[in-house]
């Protein structure tokens, strides 16, 4: 049964009764050269542990599952469940899991497996749009112990990702993201080949995490609140954005000289080394009486 199929994802439509949810962001895929795409692009294993997040029907469980260990698949729909069962009964490597991956434990989830031996972990999704900025820093703020995140979103996330200093999608993503990972470009998917349609053509980007940042900080939750603060309010001046910290305008001033970053400066021309200087100046400053 070719599951990405429009026929048969209608036919799945019908004979369950199902609905595709918008609220849930459920653009199912209908082209193999773009699943395929995306598996070859997460370069999945035998050795591999695959999370998928957000399965639908399940087309990219099934095709990853053809060349993983084992597929874990973390879906929110119940209406999805019982037709995950029946679309991949033929696969003995997947667990489906009908849970909100914002509210799972993916750690717990990947140490439970430690009496198989996976070479690594790898993560792939075609994201829910509504969601997606949240599920990447969920991802890696919690530290999960993956080699790769493999995952398609909406063209406008994919290209503030990709962003350095001076553009005007370079922000707190970009910076988040440019920390903790290397990026892929995988490849454009344009919105056609999704049913039902979405507006937006998508991309698929692979972030690779880094064994070790790319700067070194005293404290990584300092540096998260520079970017914060500084993106927060970026048209402002980093001596006025930077109010946001809750320091004052004086050890501002003082953190910024120490850094070498004009006072007049905005965010978005800060590199992960400006901010990286700055977190530092701060975590620096002498505790207040
Ligand atoms: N992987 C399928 C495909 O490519 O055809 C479906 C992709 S669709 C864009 C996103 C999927 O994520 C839907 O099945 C939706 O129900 C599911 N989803 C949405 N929010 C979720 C959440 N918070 N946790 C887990 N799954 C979610």
């Amino acid at each position: 049964m070719k599951l990405y199929d429009p026929q048969t994802i209608r036919a799945i439509k019908n004979r369950y009764g199902f609905q595709f949810s918008k609220s849930l962001g459920q653009n199912f895929l209908t082209d193999k050269g773009v699943i395929d795409g995306i598996i070859e692009g997460a370069g999945i294993g035998p050795e591999d542990l695959v999370i998928e997040i957000g399965p639908g029907i399940g087309v990219l469980t099934a095709a990853a599952a053809e060349k993983a260990g084992k597929v874990i698949a973390i879906e929110i729909d119940r209406n999805l469940i019982t037709i995950l069962g029946d679309t991949l009964a033929e696969y003995h490597n997947i667990e489906v899991i009908n849970e909100n991956v914002m509210k799972i434990d993916l750690n717990a989830l990947i140490s439970r497996e430690d009496n198989v031996e996976y070479k690594s972990v790898k993560i792939i999704g075609n994201l829910p749009y509504y969601i997606t900025t949240g599920i990447i820093m969920m991802l890696l703020e919690s530290h999960v112990p993956a080699e790769s995140i493999t995952i398609m979103m909406q063209k406008e996330v994919a290209e503030r990702i990709k962003e350095g200093p001076g553009s005007r999608t370079y922000g707190a993503l970009s910076v988040a993201v440019q920390y903790y990972c290397t990026v892929d470009l995988v490849e454009e998917v344009p919105k056609h080949v999704f049913m039902p349609q979405p507006k937006v053509d998508s991309t698929v980007l692979r972030l690779n995490l880094r064994e070790k940042p790319p700067v070194d900080l005293i404290d990584e939750k300092m540096f998260f609140r520079c970017v914060k603060a500084g993106f927060g309010q970026r048209r402002k001046t980093l001596l006025n954005s930077l109010g946001q910290t809750g320091y004052n305008k004086d050890q501002i001033r003082q953190c910024l000289e120490e850094a070498g970053i004009d006072a007049k400066r905005r965010a978005e021309t800060l590199s992960l080394e400006d901010f990286a200087a700055l977190a530092n100046a701060f975590s620096s400053l002498p505790a207040e009486e």
